[in-house]
């Protein structure tokens, strides 16, 4: 893994700037590795969630938004399988 990499949410790849997108743990400090879109007080937002589901997710927003967003949303798609929540879900 590139070190650029770090700062991206590991559920839905987004990047991660100044810790203001950063979930919460459940004693209310920043989460390191997930957005508050994925991670809430020290949970995921949608525990059941498969990789497939969060395909769907990208397509539903990012990928709205024309033909940027439809590259945004592939390239997004893209990087599922090597983030931390994904690396050892069985397709
Ligand atoms: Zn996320």
């Amino acid at each position: 893994m590139q070190s650029n990499f770090k700062s991206q949410c590991q559920s839905c790849g987004m990047p991660l700037k100044n810790g203001e997108e950063s979930g919460t743990e459940n004693d209310g400090s920043k989460s390191s590795k997930y957005c508050h879109y994925c991670y809430k007080d020290g949970a995921f937002v949608s525990p059941d969630m498969t990789i497939d589901d969060m395909k769907k997710v990208l397509d539903d927003t990012v990928g709205k938004d024309g033909v940027k967003g439809k590259v945004l949303a592939w390239m997004g798609k893209m990087q599922l399988p090597g983030l931390e929540r994904w690396r050892n879900s069985k397709e």
